[in-house]
């Protein structure tokens, strides 16, 4: 079955979120850590969690996304933004052990005029400092479009942090297929060849989720402007080809498109359900 699920305001916590995604025919669903763009943290409510772990066992919701806020930048020059960056991470980890087994996905930063090289170092370096190898969580490094002094918007960057990470086992990639389009990478009119250079460059066996997400800018824009399912320059036949290929049609797919109203997410999620090909395995 299609493991599929969006984005969803993680406000009234967890149970709420869980039986909203069921009630849009999902089976996953992402949410923030926290407020995206930083700030204070609420406490943790454990009743909520507890309650929350019963219901994910009984809609078989597994597993589920977790999104460091956006705003954190590991790669920062200014030593207190990297520190702050340093605090989140290693404090949001924490919590997640609470839902064992969860997955946790963040930007990896931006090198702001440091480059490349020293970009990756600090944010393997954040990532060496938070990393446990006795965690449940495994840790994903979100694909980037390459707006501005972006890190990660190519494989090779990605592979050049986990090289440097030493618990690279508790790592993955999330791969955000706007960001991809927009990065350069044709998944449109060469899914085969990217996938194989994914395979080459990362390993396929690090790719652990999916952001569906359409564009709403041409291919290599370099934009990051998510556009709904079938309404942007990736388009419906590349979906369901992604969702479908025999490398990921096993894998958690996330939407993070511009819908209003959850039911538009709803409805999302029936249209590919619908464009899925169930096999008889
Ligand atoms: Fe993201
Ligand atoms: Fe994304
Ligand atoms: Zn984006």
């Amino acid at each position: 079955m299609l493991k599929i699920g969006c984005h969803l305001s993680s406000s009234k916590g967890f149970v709420s979120m869980g039986r909203t995604a069921v009630e849009i025919g999902a089976n996953t669903f992402q949410f923030f850590t926290r407020n995206p763009r930083g700030g204070a943290v609420k406490p943790l409510d454990l009743a909520d969690i507890a309650a929350y772990r019963d219901f994910a066992a009984e809609h078989g919701l597994f597993p589920i996304l977790a999104h460091a806020p956006y705003t954190l930048n590991c790669s920062a020059a200014d030593p207190h933004i990297r520190e702050f960056a340093h605090n989140t991470l290693a404090d949001d980890l924490s919590r997640l052990e609470h839902i064992p087994g969860t997955l946790y996905n963040f930007h990896p930063g931006s090198h702001v005029g440091q480059g490349l090289e020293t970009g990756t170092a600090l944010i393997a370096e954040t990532l060496n400092a938070v990393l446990r190898p006795d965690q449940s969580t495994t840790v994903l490094l979100e694909t980037m479009a390459g707006k501005g002094s972006e890190v990660g918007s190519t494989f090779e960057q990605l592979r050049a942090i986990l090289d440097q990470v030493e618990h690279r086992e508790r790592m993955g990639v999330c791969l955000d297929t706007c960001h991809v389009f927009d990065g350069g990478y044709d998944i449109v009119g060469a899914l085969e060849d990217v996938l194989e250079k994914f395979d080459r460059v990362v390993g396929l066996q690090r790719l652990r989720a999916i952001h569906l997400n359409d564009s709403k800018n041409p291919f290599a824009s370099h934009k990051d402007r998510h556009e709904k399912i079938g309404q942007g320059s990736i388009g419906l036949s590349a979906f369901a080809a992604i969702i479908n290929h025999p490398a990921l049609r096993e894998l958690p797919f996330y939407l993070e498109t511009p819908q209003e109203e959850v039911a538009g997410y709803g409805q999302e999620i029936a249209l590919l359900r619908g464009l899925y090909r169930e096999t008889s395995a």
